[in-house]
């Protein structure tokens, strides 16, 4: 067999593993979806915290100008930049640039 055969095999192997790796890929990548569900402004639970996507937007006499999600205690993955998990909002992600009335500075 000439090398050209082997590394031809071997390109054909890779190929067959990388595509049986994208299903796979596919179902880690929806069920990170499912368990990281946006909050809406107009899920009950929100609106019962008066929460906002955008902290600018806030309406609440507790909201202070440069408090977010992203440098709140509660927000549990400070490396999450765009949305990530708070703790009063299980199962959900809320927009790091978001608040809420629950709002408790970082420590
Ligand atoms: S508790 Fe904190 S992180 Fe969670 S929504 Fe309210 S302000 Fe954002």
């Amino acid at each position: 067999m000439s090398d050209h055969h082997i590394s031809r095999r071997k390109f054909l192997k890779a190929g067959t593993c990388g595509l049986a790796a994208v299903p796979m890929a596919g179902l880690v990548w929806s069920s990170n979806a499912q368990a990281q569900e946006r909050l809406k402004e107009d899920d009950p639970s929100a609106q019962a915290l008066h929460y906002v996507h955008n902290a600018a937007d806030a309406d609440h006499a507790d909201y202070q100008q440069g408090q977010t999600c992203l440098n709140c205690d509660l927000y549990t993955d400070p490396n999450a930049q765009d949305w990530g998990p708070c703790a009063v909002f299980p199962g959900k992600v809320v927009a790091a640039g978001g608040w809420c009335s629950a709002y408790v500075p970082r420590s």
